[in-house]
């Protein structure tokens, strides 16, 4: 049975949140593009992507992407992949296009999984029913007492993985006066903080949002290295492939890269240069699970360890459940609130591991009222051409 691709519409969601963790709480902002995808055979499936501009993302897809789907078959997943590469990234540019691609990429597999009545983890392989989740928790703003506090509250709660920022912005804020060194010796001191609030048992990762050079990321490396880091993700900007495999040889850390790649060959670079412990294609990022999957066949050749950075654990549960080298899924506690503000009967965490939906395709659904609120507008206001 063909399910032919009746119009495709994307929606930019802007999500005011309020993150509680026991006694702390902060404020935060996420935004992010919902694209529904709605076939002739009657079958509307859903996906999403975020961690970039939203309005351009969804005029990529209502403007350019929309229009060029219109007929061709939903389950057809590598021929709209290669039709949308030819048509918005023909030389292999990565950003705001993968996005885009890996919204539609990801609503296409909602809608493999409603006709086949399976949720995307069997169709992408059924390695595993449950995936062991780490918890992002130490935010930015947070001071030292609140990341103590919040460290202690988790741990309580029988978390065993937690992930924690340093060089919060370091680069970017360098003309207004940021002493990057000052704020390093702070990262230390909050790492030292974290650590002594779990005590040793725990895993403890860090993330540097590609925000160091890479004289400063080792600096850093080499002196938080004695508090256990399980991996530093991101310490370098551009994830500059021979950077940092430097760091890698040189920091003694377990290096993490990848959320925010937009093509197959910028991961096979990470992993040819040896630039990576844990490589981390996110499937709201790279591509949607058509591209995630491929990464993770490169790592397996490679034996390079995968494991989910830069969240949205609702969509990326499947691709760490579905193929054998899944690793560890990001349960970031904003996104989380994100997911729980649009999306309805997602999973819970059973002892901080994931259960996969037996539901068809991604196995939650899309609460359009709220979408409607959180878009701002009515969703036939964000219409493309299709
Ligand atoms: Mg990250």
């Amino acid at each position: 049975m063909k399910h032919e691709i009746k119009e495709v519409v994307a929606t930019a969601i802007n999500i005011p949140l309020t993150i509680e963790v026991g006694p702390v709480s902060a404020r935060s902002n996420l935004s992010g593009v919902v694209v529904e995808v709605t076939t002739e055979s009657g079958i509307v499936g859903h996906g999403f992507t975020a961690i970039t501009e939203e309005e351009i993302v969804a005029a990529a897809v209502n403007a350019v992407a929309a229009p060029n789907l219109v007929g061709a078959d939903a389950l057809h997943r590598e021929h709209i992949a290669e039709r949308l590469y030819w048509l918005l990234t023909p030389r292999g540019q990565t950003g705001y296009a993968s996005h885009a691609i890996s919204a539609i990429d990801l609503a296409l597999w909602d809608i493999l999984g409603h006709a086949t009545g399976l949720p995307c983890w069997r169709l992408l392989g059924g390695a595993r029913q449950q995936v062991p989740l780490y918890v992002t928790f130490g935010f930015g703003g947070f001071s030292r007492e609140e990341l103590s506090d919040a460290a202690r509250h988790l741990k309580a709660q029988g978390v065993t993985r937690f992930k924690m920022v340093v060089g919060h912005h370091a680069l970017a804020r360098r003309n207004e006066g940021n002493d990057l060194r000052a704020q390093l010796e702070e990262d230390i001191a909050r790492v030292r903080t974290v650590r002594e609030a779990l005590g040793e048992g725990p895993d403890l990762y860090v993330d540097a949002n590609c925000s160091l050079d890479p004289f400063s990321a080792r600096w850093l490396a080499e002196r938080i290295a004695e508090y256990g880091i399980a991996f530093f993700e991101e310490p370098i900007r551009d994830n500059a492939p021979s950077a940092m495999a430097e760091l890698r040889r040189a920091a003694g850390i377990p290096i993490a890269a990848g959320q925010n790649e937009g093509q197959l060959f910028r991961f096979e670079q990470l992993m040819a240069a040896g630039a990576v412990d844990v490589i981390q294609p996110n499937a709201v990022i790279c591509g949607g699970f058509t591209a995630a999957a491929k990464v993770g066949a490169i790592a397996q050749a490679r034996n390079v360890a995968m494991a989910n950075g830069g969240a949205f654990p609702f969509h990326n549960m499947h691709l760490n459940a579905g193929l054998a080298n899944g690793g560890l899924v990001e349960w970031h506690l904003a996104a989380v609130a994100m997911g729980q503000a649009v999306f309805e009967h997602l999973p819970a965490p059973d002892g901080w591991e994931l259960p996969l939906p037996e539901a068809p395709g991604l196995g939650f659904g899309l609460d359009r009222d709220k979408l409607r609120d959180l878009a701002g507008l009515p969703l036939s206001a964000g219409r493309g051409k299709a």
